[in-house]
């Protein structure tokens, strides 16, 4: 527990917590034997030691570190300071997780005025020498003494254009003389202290910074967004240095084992000959691509393709390594796996299996499911210039261009006529669809990653941007205000669903691409879930899609979705505006034949897996022009045409809207409520539904209907609509003499059916989860209203650890799904259960719903693919713990 420092030989690979990944790598590469330069590591316990202890370093931490110097002078032949033959360090942070740049780096730490000249004859290149002493004093001013490097490039630039040079390699030895005493007045000038000489002093100042940039703004940021625990701490790797801008014979570079764009086997980095590493980073100067290393010294290309064979072999990763070549010497400085695209992450975990490094399990591990969106969908390139005008929600992926327009009929007409258009609005509803469908991508400014908008496009693999509430939108004057900026309606724009950003006019985009890798991987994946996959899908041609992705059924289709087509929507009005019983049925008779269509479409492009219908769901008011809007057009006609028979049918609509209005519509008559106060409607699609089954049936199709009744409460309301639905089954089985199989059950979307689940369940053949609705229900947060207004503050000041409409909310929402699927099952085991809502393509929740054993997800299409790799990675990393997971779709 007292061991704060360990020698690069005393640790290994497994001590990463204590270590940080810098050091335990380089305590793993010291064990294999690789040419590491020797050092030691202070740990992150030490970090923490230092901030507990106030912001000083404990004696025993002192003490440790000064033990570890003197064996790394004993190791190096050489000290600390010694004017003769003088030790050099590094010292760099290395937290458990990589925060890249994140944290605070010093080279040459021991540089001062003796050791300088030391250096300068033991190299027998005062040129290298002084250059490295006047590299430190930036350096070390900038991260230790916290003066801004502008005034040390400054006075660079001046020198170098004084003498008339183009760049730094024409600096000699005297002029860095030069510059190192301009720098030293500079240090001077701004701490009113002469820069440290004393190494010994150096070397604690620099572990006191790299302690403090634990904390630095930029590390707490991305800590934040990296959900990286604050408690974890910095280790400090104090390494001896070794040069690459020692002449001709040196140079310093980066290099992935493999292509990261790509995933190609190639070695791939670039490298500086005389040069630090820091100048290849900074850009001063151009590097080379590392294949013509082989050119220039052979001998050290092949000892370095070598070496980076053994990493890969060892890690069995793909390794990012950074190298230093001192006078012909290999030295290894930092080996890590290489950040890569999903294009990447998946041929090289296929192409590793291939070549026996991992097994297929292991592969599966190797891609992070959220990265698949990237391929699915069109995306910005990334060399592309832009101008970011604001960000919203990212609420469905990809990338899209077109024309800002803010009506739907006319997006629908300019999309109809072929051309690109990007529906703007406050938010949608159910009658924008049409727009929508039209539409290359919709911007939202209200609303939420569940809100209509986002919903729908998700589903039809559209890009979407959601609640940006920096658009400020004028609907009437056509255009919308961001910042100082005015878009106008016919205005070009991109939006980036994946990312939320809104971009000027057009920006180059690449096309997704399903590689044989990538359906390598999924056919794996589906060997190995134990969790079936299904899509939601409301019309045939997303059902296609579906299967296409690979779903095994449908989870969730949206009837209401049916309604609200241009042909359609008149006849939904007439039925909700009838005034008797028999004037509703004739607008549903005409219905009917419509429904009947699209589930016959759905059906064959199943082929036979289960389909999951669920009855209407949403306040009839969705389907009836907007309250405000119709009062203005009443109010006009009143004034104008007081006589015309369009005012009449207007004020009658306005009466009928009036009526349906409610405080608390999400709350309100929507659901089985709807069924159980007009039977005949929910009587209409069961019918709809069955007739589809019979004509199937007849052609010799296999269906497996699953008849879903929604936002159930209470156990009687089922049992109402379950004998409704039978009653309409029998009908039809007796009008058409075909016989078909079907199921019916019901969503569980309010806290009381789930905690009555085991009194629904005696009418119920099947549970599926809505946890869009039982979320909201549970939390009583509105799921149009919150992410706009409130939740991103939540999450920001970590009220809640993430968004629970996107990631489902485990120990709140979670239990109840839990508990409804144990008290489902106490009353019959053979209870199939599912989860629709939203979280279905959350690779978290997925691993959840896997714990929990729930038969099955069910996502948008364009999320399937995800969805099956997370339901292998779920079911690989819990498989030795849940033996008793369910295998049925
Ligand atoms: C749900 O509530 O989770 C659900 C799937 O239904 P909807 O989003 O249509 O309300
Ligand atoms: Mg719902």
């Amino acid at each position: 527990m007292d061991k704060f420092v360990y020698l690069f030989h005393e640790g290994n690979g497994n001590m990463r917590e204590l270590l940080g990944g810098k050091g335990a790598n380089l305590a793993e590469m010291t064990k294999i034997g690789l040419p590491v330069p020797f050092g030691f590591t202070i740990t992150t316990q030490a970090c923490n030691a230092y901030y507990e202890s106030g912001k000083s370093i404990p004696a025993l931490v002192e003490k440790q570190t000064l033990d570890a110097l003197a064996a790394l002078e004993e190791k190096m032949g050489k000290k600390l300071g010694d004017p003769k033959n003088p030790l050099l360090v590094s010292v760099r942070s290395g937290s458990v997780f990589s925060m890249p740049g994140m944290m605070d780096t010093i080279l040459n730490l021991g540089m001062n005025d003796e050791t300088v000249v030391g250096m300068a004859k033991l190299t027998n290149n005062p040129r290298f020498s002084y250059d490295s002493y006047r590299r430190f004093i930036q350096m070390f001013s900038n991260v230790v003494l916290e003066i801004d490097t502008y005034f040390f490039e400054q006075f660079l630039e001046e020198t170098r254009e004084q003498k008339g040079y183009y760049a730094d390699p024409e600096m000699t030895a005297e002029d860095w003389q030069e510059v190192i005493g301009g720098y030293k007045e500079i240090v001077k000038k701004h701490t009113r202290k002469d820069f440290p000489q004393d190494p010994k002093e150096q070397l604690f100042l620099a572990i006191n910074a790299v302690f403090n940039s634990w904390n630095n703004q930029r590390a707490i940021v991305y800590r934040r967004l990296n959900k990286i625990p604050d408690h974890l701490g910095t280790a400090v790797n104090v390494q001896s240095m070794v040069f690459g801008n020692m002449g001709d014979d040196s140079g310093t570079g980066v290099a992935f084992t493999r292509n990261p764009s790509t995933g190609e086997k190639v070695l791939y980095g670039e490298y500086l000959i005389n040069a630090q590493g820091e100048d290849v980073v900074a850009g001063i100067r151009t590097p080379q691509p590392i294949a013509t290393l082989q050119k220039e010294m052979p001998g050290v290309f092949q000892q370095f393709a070598d070496t980076c064979h053994r990493l890969e072999q060892h890690y069995k990763e793909m390794q990012d390594i950074e190298f230093t070549v001192e006078r012909g010497k290999l030295f290894i400085l930092q080996t890590r796996n290489g950040k890569r695209t999903a294009q990447a992450a998946i041929r090289i975990a296929v192409e590793m299996e291939k070549e026996g490094i991992i097994d297929k399990k292991s592969a599966l591990l190797r891609v992070d499911p959220d990265q698949l969106n990237q391929l699915l969908h069109r995306r910005i390139d990334d060399s592309a210039q832009k101008t970011i005008l604001a960000k919203g929600l990212p609420a469905s992926p990809g990338a899209a261009t077109g024309q800002v327009v803010f009506d739907a009929d006319e997006a629908e007409q300019l999309g109809n006529e072929g051309k690109k258009v990007i529906l703007v609005s406050p938010e949608t509803t159910p009658d924008d669809i049409h727009g929508m469908v039209a539409s290359q991508a919709i911007l939202t400014s209200r609303g939420g990653m569940t809100s209509h908008a986002a919903v729908v496009a998700r589903g039809m693999g559209k890009a979407c941007i959601c609640g940006c509430e920096a658009l400020k939108i004028d609907m009437k004057g056509k255009q919308f205000v961001v910042g100082d900026k005015v878009i106008r309606h016919g205005d070009i724009i991109t939006v980036d669903g994946s990312t939320g950003e809104i971009m000027l006019g057009e920006i180059p985009m690449i096309d997704p691409e399903l590689s044989e890798e990538f359906q390598q991987l999924l056919v794996w994946a589906d060997e190995e879930r134990k969790i079936g996959v299904r899509a939601n899908a409301d019309n045939p041609e997303d059902a296609r899609k579906s299967f296409e992705f690979g779903a095994c059924g449908i989870g969730l289709c949206r009837t209401e979705h049916m309604f609200m087509d241009l042909k359609r929507i008149p006849i939904v009005q007439k039925m909700i505006l009838a005034e008797n019983y028999s004037e509703r049925m004739e607008a549903l008779e005409q219905l009917l034949p419509m429904q009947q269509g699209d589930f016959e479409g759905i059906f064959e492009a199943m082929q036979g897996f289960p389909v999951t219908i669920r009855l209407l769901d949403p306040p009839l008011h969705e389907f009836l022009p907007d309250k405000e809007e119709l009062l203005v057009e009443v109010t006009k006609l009143q004034i104008l045409e007081p006589q015309s028979k369009e005012l009449k049918q207007k004020e009658l609509l306005l009466k009928k809207v009036r009526q349906l209005d409610e405080f608390n519509p999400m709350l309100g008559h929507r659901g089985c409520r709807l069924g159980m106060i007009y039977p005949e409607i929910y009587e209409m699609q069961a019918k709809a539904i069955f007739y589809a089954a019979a004509v199937l049936a007849e052609k010799g199709i296999a269906v497996q209907p699953e008849i879903m009744i929604p936002l159930v409460g209470h156990v009687n309301e089922l049992k109402q609509m379950r004998q409704l639905v039978v009653d309409a089954a029998v009908s039809v089985q007796e009008e058409t003499g075909k016989q078909f199989d079907y199921t019916i059950g019901t969503m569980i979307e309010i806290p009381r059916a789930a905690l009555t689940a085991d009194e629904i369940a005696e009418e119920a053949d099947f549970f599926s989860f809505g946890t869009n609705d039982l979320t909201q229900t549970t939390f009583g947060y509105s799921r149009d209203d919150a992410e706009g207004k409130f939740l991103q503050a939540y999450i920001e000041n970590k009220v809640l650890p993430d968004n629970p409409f996107a990631v489902l909310d485990q120990d709140g929402v979670g239990k109840l799904v839990e508990t409804g699927v144990k008290l489902g099952r106490a009353t019959k085991p053979s209870l199939k259960t599912g989860i629709c809502g939203e979280h279905g393509g959350e690779k978290s929740s997925i691993d959840f719903c896997y714990r929990i054993g729930l038969d099955y997800v069910s996502c948008s299409p364009y999320r399937v693919p995800l969805a099956r790799l997370a339901a292998a990675q779920a079911t690989i990393r819990h498989e030795s713990k849940n033996e008793q997971a369910v295998t049925t779709a």
